[in-house]
């Protein structure tokens, strides 16, 4: 059987974290040793590398001064507004001590917040560097967010300053970012001392608020060639706070430490995504995300790598823009969503051709489930293996990966391959707590303690920590990541939904996500959404929302109607009769939170004659527009 060798470094990882981590932690700085590799003394929170005092900022940046201080650091590359420009290691130390000079005249010092709602410009990714450097605590908020929203993250964190530009640009139309965050102020009862402004020259017409608003541009003058000293930081001390997509109901603050999340990514870039420092890495999500906090802003760096920063969509100036980048820069690592493949699917595939791709060794994609056609698309159209990745923000890192740098195991579309080192994961039937066998379903676990990089708690509230995600057994404390799993002959897992997720019709309990993979197995299927509706006979009914792909070819109602049956014969033909949606409506757009992620909940409860609930994080409003209009019409 394949696979043993990265068994055996899993295993060990288990077996020995202390001896494990000890390893990993020598690919850090420490100014401090650590006196202790765990403390676990109070479960479920694990505190890592005690006593050791380190900085992510200095790991990312200083470290790389002497080894690599001409090489490029930062490619930004914006599509909206034609702007690209290179920073080296050496000139990224210059603006990022700018930056924590800027900050430090505002009065941020260590332990402080600092709210950061910006777009994809290269100053958000100097301002979270400069917030780390001084122990500052980031907290991200998604630039688009509604002002509600901000709100509501700012109450929560309670920052000094925050920190934003006049607009972002979408689609080459402005939006305007300075209103929004004067409202969230407004709104909110612990409104930022500061608003320190990134005037990108956008929208002319933006107003500021005298001794409360200050410009960045000015300040960086009036600091000058300032450089600011590391404050060296226990490992446990908080680096940031970063709201979760609320795809399931209201985000949760998870706050994450700052020595293991810096073993942790510098060990996933040598065993996971493979990078070696001087390469470049293309990570394609936002620095709002968990992904774009890890892999495009710390990992990289920390490894020595460039990592390219872009500001605009796929399909824009058209949908070979991101290979026209790989191609450009030689990024020899990509880490993509579904869902952003899945929009490029909707195109040409020449697109996938145009550019030289030769460097590119690997493309990683996490985020949601990724359907085996959209895998195989991808795969076979840019000709490089494509690794499906499981984790969460609350993880700041991979749960459940291949591992090439460790094993270059085959890959099964559709699974997310192994837990990974550091991770005890288990499949747990919710009824008796035990572990499920092969092939049988259950809710994926982790057992106690969380490797180095997960989160410490939730900001402000350990007894929300406790209690969302370790109550999943009564007996003992594991924790729960409310999705279902299952695990295959070979150990293989697959992801088969949120736990909330799962519906049951007449006494049977089938994973939306399963019928969705189902329905996508149709050739005329782009994307489609799953949801349970209460129904008086069966309990439930799956009733499925479905993109097509060539919708000029769906003229009429009769054709319409021709597609649903077929979509309900490949239901039954893959998953059986049980499993056939009860209707398949068609639309063009499906309900996503800004993160790309389905929200599922929305559209059953709309399907279900209920209020859709929480939408600060839904994307497009047009989408829930769309869902109740299928729902009431009459075909
Ligand atoms: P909230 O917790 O607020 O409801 P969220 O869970 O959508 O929001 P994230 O932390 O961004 O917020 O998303 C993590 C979730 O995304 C996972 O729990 C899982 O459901 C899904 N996910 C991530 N990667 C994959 C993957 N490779 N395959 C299947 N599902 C994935
Ligand atoms: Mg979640």
């Amino acid at each position: 059987m394949s696979g043993e060798i990265q068994q055996r470094f899993h295993a060990r990882s288990i077996q020995d974290p202390d001896g494990f981590w000890r390893e990993q932690s020598t690919l850090v700085h420490w100014e401090t040793p650590f006196d202790q590799v765990l403390d676990y003394s109070r479960p479920p929170f694990a505190r890592w590398f005690v006593g050791g005092k380190t900085n992510l900022c200095y790991n990312a940046v200083d470290r790389h001064l002497a080894a690599r201080g001409d090489q490029n650091a930062v490619v930004y590359i914006s599509s909206e507004t034609g702007v690209e420009k290179h920073y080296t290691f050496r000139q990224l130390h210059a603006e990022v001590n700018r930056f924590a000079a800027v900050l430090k005249r505002l009065g941020v010092g260590q332990g402080d917040r600092v709210i950061i709602y910006m777009p994809m410009i290269a100053e958000a990714l100097f301002a979270m560097l400069a917030c780390t450097r001084i122990g500052a605590i980031h907290s991200v908020v998604f630039g688009g967010f509604a002002a509600h929203s901000l709100a509501t993250r700012i109450d929560d964190a309670r920052p000094l300053v925050m920190i934003t530009a006049d607009a972002g640009m979408r689609s080459g139309k402005s939006v305007r970012y300075k209103p929004l965050v004067d409202e969230a102020c407004r709104l909110a009862q612990f409104p930022p001392q500061h608003v320190l402004i990134v005037d990108r020259g956008i929208d002319p017409e933006m107003s500021r608020m005298p001794g409360r608003d200050v410009d960045y541009a000015e300040l960086r003058e009036a600091v000058g060639e300032a450089t600011v000293p590391v404050t060296w930081l226990e490992s446990n001390a908080p680096s940031y706070i970063l709201y979760t997509s609320g795809t399931t109901g209201k985000p949760k603050g998870v706050q994450r430490d700052t020595g293991g999340y810096a073993v942790a990514l510098a060990a996933s870039m040598h065993h996971i995504f493979c990078g070696k420092p001087g390469e470049a890495m293309f990570t394609t999500s936002d620095i709002g995300w968990v992904v774009g906090h890890s892999y495009i802003v710390y990992a990289p760096l920390i490894h020595g790598m460039t990592t390219i920063m872009y500001e605009g969509l796929p399909t824009r100036p058209d949908a070979g823009i991101w290979w026209k980048i790989v191609a450009q820069q030689g990024v020899t690592v990509m880490f993509s969503s579904p869902t952003a493949i899945r929009v490029l699917k909707k195109q040409d595939p020449k697109y996938l051709s145009q550019h030289n791709l030769q460097s590119l060794r690997t493309l990683f994609l996490a985020g949601e489930p990724l359907d085996e056609p959209t895998a195989r698309w991808i795969s076979d159209g840019l000709a490089v293996p494509v690794v499906d990745n499981y984790w969460q923000t609350e993880t700041g890192w991979p749960i459940l990966s291949a591992m090439p740098g460790v094993e270059d195991t085959p890959r099964k579309y559709g699974s997310p391959s192994f837990p990974v080192y550091g991770y005890n994961v288990a499949l747990l039937d919710e009824n008796t707590g035990q572990e499920v066998g092969a092939d049988q379903k259950g809710v994926l676990a982790i057992v106690p303690p969380l490797p180095p990089g997960c989160l410490s708690t939730i900001w402000g509230d350990d007894a929300r920590f406790v209690s969302t995600y370790f109550s999943l057994l009564k007996e003992r404390k594991v924790y729960s990541s409310f999705d279902w799993g299952i695990r295959d002959q070979d150990g293989y897992y697959f992801i088969l939904g949120r736990t909330d997720d799962v519906i049951n019709v007449a006494g049977h309990r089938l994973g939306t996500r399963e019928i969705e993979e189902a329905i996508s197995g149709h050739a005329n299927i782009a994307e489609v959404a799953v949801v349970g509706v209460e129904d008086k006979v069966k309990g439930q009914v799956p009733v499925a929302f479905a993109v097509v792909r060539n919708a000029s070819s769906l003229q009429d109602d009769a054709a319409l109607a021709a597609l649903e049956k077929e979509v309900m014969e490949t239901v039954d033909q893959r998953l059986g009769g049980i499993a056939r949606p009860a209707r398949v409506h068609f639309v063009t757009l499906l309900p996503k939170t800004r993160s790309g992620k389905l929200l599922r909940r929305s559209i059953q409860a709309l399907a279900e004659g209920r209020d859709p609930g929480d939408l600060t994080t839904l994307d497009d409003a047009s989408a829930l527009e769309q869902i109740r209009a299928a729902l009431v019409s009459r075909r």
